[in-house]
């Protein structure tokens, strides 16, 4: 996000200690998103019945993860994580 515009600094805006802020950064390893994603998978492995181990690809870059296998079951999937990564933009945008 920094890098759209040249001026700004490359460094986390939200005062941890990252220098290099990417989508990556602020989405899934800023520090304090570490529960809140534990929580997610948690919750949604529980609504899917399925197993889903936490991981970044599945997270952020909606790849499909082992053991969902219908449409139906990613679209479900992909419709809470973009739930989640709003949720992340909304508190970012409140503080
Ligand atoms: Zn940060």
């Amino acid at each position: 996000v920094a890098k759209m515009n040249l001026n700004q600094s490359s460094h986390c805006w939200r005062g941890c200690v990252e220098t290099r802020a990417t989508h990556s950064h602020i989405f899934w390893q800023f520090p304090l998103l570490d529960n809140f994603w534990k929580s997610i998978f948690t919750y949604i492995s529980k609504v899917m019945n399925v197993e889903l181990i936490r991981d970044p690809l599945v997270a952020i870059l909606g790849v499909k993860p082992v053991g969902v296998h219908s449409r139906k079951k990613m679209y479900l999937l992909q419709m809470l994580l973009i739930a989640a990564k709003k949720a992340i933009s909304i508190k970012w945008l409140k503080n």
